[in-house]
């Protein structure tokens, strides 16, 4: 089919995700239909190529098209593409679950298998709450988050999202939360400095266990990074600090890792930075590399001994699962993800990619309208502002970021904006060469939109 004719039939048939569908009929945002995929690019049906500077959605990690992945992928495919996981088991899940838990090396031991990182999220709150029911405190049934926090799209997750432009309109079909400040360090909403703050933000999450604990069965995170947020960063000594505060309020910690697990941070997952165990996981993204859905949900040895009893269809069993539960195929993907990412010493390896991004995102300092810059891992975010001085951010309808995007696009990278950041997420692979193209790259696209022109 040509592109005009593909064009037209996507506009046609698909309803897209996160995209006011109207706004699909100017040419500017018409979809990029792409047609292969080698290591960090992608190239389109014209023949152009990208850097996926967001690892398509933040899931990509060893790069497009890894050729131990495809192999693995068809090798699976000869024996057995997908088994009911209800009475029946097979090799990679039983592998993978093995070796995912002793990479923990730590109290997380039970893993449970779901699709995708809002399903993830939905069997922890339930998990969480239920927990609670088995141990004699049915009252503790609501949950703490945070303002700018992104759990998913289902409303489990929706009830504990805090960013209005997603969240606000289904408010009525939630559950209701208590929602505490966003360690948000750029625009403390304590007012303080992060140099020289105690972490006082945490304040607010116990002032609200100080007064309703007893009706509270968990806190929910995205550790250290809240991604669709803003790519808001905070210092590990507030999640360190946080598990403090949750045991001495008898609360479950709830660490959502679905974008910062899998080495996205330089460590396997996010919470290793603080020091302290979570009490439920939740994973997804990077769980196979970019090429499966799959999630995790692991919890410890407490919390599913809880649900452990001989009454076999009594109100201790967990009722959750999903036609694709621990779906083979996934499966297979994930266990050799595994497998490559301890063959490539993959904390190693990354360290230098860190230090150079580090580097790089240096140029951007002195722009005028470069507010915060942000690191954490694999992970760089640049808040642009409308001024310097005053923090004033560019209004949606400045459209900074989808300016920046357009011009990214024309000089070969996706710099898919996140609110007024650019940012960079992008397959671990990347060299220290194409990092150095990739950031040149934004920030030919920001003097572009916005000119640093002397005042
Ligand atoms: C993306 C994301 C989710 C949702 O995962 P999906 O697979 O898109 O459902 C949940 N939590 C966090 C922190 C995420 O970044």
């Amino acid at each position: 089919m040509n592109k005009k004719q593909l064009l037209e039939d996507d506009l046609k048939y698909i309803w897209r995700p996160f995209t006011q569908m109207k706004s699909l009929e100017k040419d500017e945002n018409k979809p990029i239909i792409i047609k292969k995929g080698k290591g960090i690019y992608l190239e389109d049906i014209d023949g152009n190529k990208y850097i996926d500077a967001v690892s398509s959605w933040w899931v990509n990690t060893l790069g497009h098209s890894n050729k131990r992945i495809n192999k693995t992928i068809t090798k699976q495919l000869k024996k057995i593409e997908h088994v009911i996981f209800g009475g029946f088991s097979h090799e990679p899940v039983i592998e993978f679950s093995k070796k995912l838990v002793s990479l923990m090396n730590n109290k997380l031991t039970k893993v449970f298998f779901s699709d995708n990182g809002s399903t993830a999220v939905e069997v922890a709150l339930k998990m969480a709450y239920q927990y609670h029911v088995l141990k004699g405190n049915p009252q503790k049934r609501k949950f703490v988050a945070l303002k700018n926090s992104y759990h998913g799209d289902t409303l489990g997750a929706v009830s504990v999202g805090g960013v209005d432009m997603y969240h606000k309109l289904y408010k009525p079909l939630l559950f209701e939360i208590e929602q505490a400040e966003s360690p948000y360090c750029y625009r403390c909403p304590m007012g303080c400095e992060r140099n020289t703050c105690k972490i006082d933000c945490l304040l607010s999450i116990e002032k609200i266990l100080e007064k309703d604990a007893n009706n509270i069965a968990g806190v929910i995170i995205e550790p250290l990074v809240q991604a669709a947020g803003g790519m808001i960063m905070y210092p590990a000594e507030y999640i360190t600090k946080l598990r403090s505060i949750c045991d001495k309020y008898n609360v479950l910690l709830i660490d959502d890792e679905v974008a910062m697990g899998f080495y996205r941070t330089g460590k396997l997952f996010a919470y290793e930075h603080a020091g302290i165990v979570p009490d439920i996981i939740c994973c997804a993204k990077g769980i196979t590399a970019g090429y499966m859905p799959l999630s995790v949900t692991v919890t410890t040895d407490e919390i599913y001994s809880a649900f452990y009893d001989d009454d076999v269809d009594g109100y201790k069993t967990f009722y959750h699962g999903h036609s694709y539960t621990a779906y083979p195929l996934a499966l297979s993907v994930a266990l050799e993800n595994l497998k490559i990412l301890e063959e490539m010493k993959i904390e190693e390896y990354l360290k230098p990619k860190i230090s150079k991004f580090s580097k790089e995102i240096e140029k951007f300092r002195s722009h005028k309208n470069v507010g915060d810059i942000r690191q954490t891992g694999m992970i760089c975010a640049i808040e642009l502002v409308k001024d310097k001085q005053t923090k004033e951010p560019f209004s949606y309808e400045d459209g900074i970021g989808k300016k920046i995007y357009l011009e990214g696009l024309k000089l070969g990278a996706i710099l898919r904006p996140m609110w007024n950041c650019i940012y960079f997420i992008t397959p671990y692979i990347i060299t220290e060469k194409e990092i150095e193209k990739l950031t040149d790259i934004a920030f030919k696209a920001l003097n572009k939109v916005l000119p640093n022109e002397e005042k």
